[in-house]
């Protein structure tokens, strides 16, 4: 470490924030006919409240299905799953509606999916909170300041039509946000847009974050989000596999530290790339030393087992 952090590091602050998302040994299986999918098998992941981290993984790795889960879309099979004080497992169906109109606020990739073409951007965002029964002064206030705040506040009177896709996705994060969520899901926000669009979108993502306290997943295959965000997990096979972390180290830079992950039962999966480097399989060896731990393919004699590195 070349410096200590100090309490201005905001991944230092995020550390002492009290865990709002908690899953543990989650598990998921879709059954198909007489198939069984296994989405999600035994998935560890603690969020802190006001993080913003993504989620990222190869196609099929379960990210949709957790972010359905958290957001109260879907029951989960098994194991543990709590946000804020709602424990997921036990939700009625009752619960559940209840729990997605007042704790979460939806992004979709599909443009299309989270605006009413025919109603203009302000009214597009007043639109859940006139269903919540909020009083009229109070939710054209709100949704000028919201779409003020995505960077769209002269383009209240639009329409969808009239907004590029990246506009019309900061429209949805407004909208998303309307009713006070606790927690904001975005499913591939930046999958339609380009690179400016999307830097547009995060940088949206981060004012509400930052005013509002709202803890945000962002669900991606898009590993540049690193840089956008306070921290990247990864997911493979149904479960979380690595973290990147962002830390200020000193005064300036940025620094991103990568972290396999360890779960509750001691199971660590190594990066697909460092198995395949070193040609391991089924088995390695192992070795305790001092202040870390040794890891060789199989066929690597005693001997050879060697610490280059330190
Ligand atoms: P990702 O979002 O990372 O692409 P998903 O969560 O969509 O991954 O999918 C994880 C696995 O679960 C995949 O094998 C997928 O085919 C399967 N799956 C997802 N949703 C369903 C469903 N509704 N019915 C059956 N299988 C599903």
């Amino acid at each position: 470490m070349t410096q200590a952090s100090t309490a201005s590091d905001p991944a230092v602050r995020g550390e002492s924030r009290p865990i709002f998302i908690e899953c543990e040994n989650l598990v998921k299986i879709y059954k198909v006919a007489d198939l069984e999918v296994v989405a999600l098998q035994g998935l560890d992941l603690l969020i802190r409240e006001s993080e913003m981290m993504a989620l990222v993984g190869p196609s099929g790795s379960g990210k949709s299905t957790l972010m359905n889960i958290l957001g109260g879309l879907d029951f989960p099979t098994a194991g543990r799953v709590r946000v804020g004080e709602h424990n997921l497992l036990e939700m009625t169906r009752r619960d559940q509606v209840r729990y997605r109109r007042h704790m979460v606020g939806f992004v979709w990739q599909q443009t299309a999916r989270n605006l009413l073409p025919y109603l203009t951007a302000v009214e597009n965002v007043e639109l859940p909170m006139a269903l919540a029964g909020f009083p009229t002064k109070e939710r054209r206030d709100r949704a000028g300041h919201l779409l003020d705040r995505v960077g769209l506040g002269d383009r209240l009177k639009h329409r969808p039509d009239r907004l590029s896709g990246g506009e019309q996705q900061r429209v949805a994060i407004a909208v998303a946000m309307a009713n006070r969520p606790a927690l904001l899901l975005a499913d591939e926000p930046t999958g339609e847009v380009d690179n400016a669009s999307a830097e547009q979108i995060f940088h949206a993502l981060r004012a509400l974050n930052e005013e509002f306290g709202v803890t945000v997943m962002v669900v991606t295959h898009d590993m540049t989000v690193a840089t956008r965000v306070d921290r990247v997990v990864g997911m493979r096979d149904g479960r979380t596999s690595t973290e990147i972390l962002r830390r200020r180290d000193g005064d300036v830079a940025i620094r991103e530290e990568e972290y396999a992950i360890l779960d509750r039962a001691g199971r660590l999966q190594l990066p697909e790339a460092y198995i395949d480097a070193l040609d391991m399989e089924d088995r390695v060896r192992l070795r305790l030393e001092d202040d870390h731990v040794g890891v060789w393919p199989e066929h690597t004699q005693q001997g050879e087992m060697s610490d280059n590195g330190n």
